[in-house]
Formats: C-alpha cells, structure tokens, sequence
C-alpha cells in the first residue's frame, strides 16, 4: 500500500540521515543511544509485517555501532535485506556515503 511505501521511504531517509550524522568514534552512550533507538523503533513501527521482519534481522544481525562507518554499513544491509525480501534491487554499500552525506560524484 502506498502509505507503507511513503513511511518506508521517509524512515530510510531519517535512519540513513542519522547514520550520516553518527560520529566516526561515538563514545559508549551514543552506542547504546543507536542500539536502544533501533530496538524502540522495531517494536513501534508502525507497519506490523515490516516491524516483525526487522525485529528477527536485529536478532540475527546485532545493530554494529563502533564507527560511522560500521553503522552506516550496518544499515545498508539492513535495507538490501527488505530490497531483497521485495525484489527490489540490491545497493551496493560501499555507496552509502555517498548517497547519503557526500552527495553523489557526479
Ligand atoms: P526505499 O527502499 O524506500 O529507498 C529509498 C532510497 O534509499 C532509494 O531510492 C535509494 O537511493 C536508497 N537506498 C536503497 N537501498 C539502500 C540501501 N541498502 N542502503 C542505503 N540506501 C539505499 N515495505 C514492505 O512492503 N514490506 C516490508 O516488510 C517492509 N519492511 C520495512 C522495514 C523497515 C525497517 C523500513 C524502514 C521499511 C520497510 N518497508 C517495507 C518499506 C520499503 O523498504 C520501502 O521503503 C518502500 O517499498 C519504498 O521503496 P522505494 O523503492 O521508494 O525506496
């Protein structure tokens, strides 16, 4: 449905923004601040299947949060794995700089 599809959209766009903004050596709360965020968010999102689904990635997949990078990382798989799961195609995540904080070389 095209409100799944509009939420999905805007909550990528916030959750890539922050990865974006996370620090490249966050202390132990910005970790645990990221960590309890993403757990929060896959029990309220507001899209019951999709909330589901991302609650056994995190259990299989722990958020990593060492670095911008690791998050950033992280969160791309974490993205491909929904692409996937709707034959959407994969991104490939040595871009997800660039896409999201950089801003495309073009
Ligand atoms: P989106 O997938 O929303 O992506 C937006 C933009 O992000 C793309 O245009 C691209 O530039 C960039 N991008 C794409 N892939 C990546 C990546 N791997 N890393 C970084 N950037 C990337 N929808 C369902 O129908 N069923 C579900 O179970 C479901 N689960 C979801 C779970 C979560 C946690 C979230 C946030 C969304 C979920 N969605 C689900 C919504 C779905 O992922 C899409 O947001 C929606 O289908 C709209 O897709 P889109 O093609 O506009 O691009």
């Amino acid at each position: 449905p095209a409100d799944v599809e509009t939420l999905g959209r805007s909550t990528w766009t916030l959750l890539h923004t922050i990865a974006a903004q996370y620090p490249t050596q966050p202390s132990p709360g910005q970790q645990a601040d990221i960590k309890g965020f993403m757990g929060i968010l896959s029990r309220l999102y507001p899209c019951w299947v999709c909330a589901k689904d991302f609650q056994k990635f995190l259990a299989t997949s722990p958020v990593r949060t060492a670095s911008r990078d690791d998050f950033g990382r992280w969160l791309c798989a974490a993205h491909n794995e929904v692409n996937d799961k709707l034959g959407k195609p994969q991104f490939d995540c040595n871009m997800w700089e660039e896409r999201w904080r950089t801003g495309w070389k073009d």
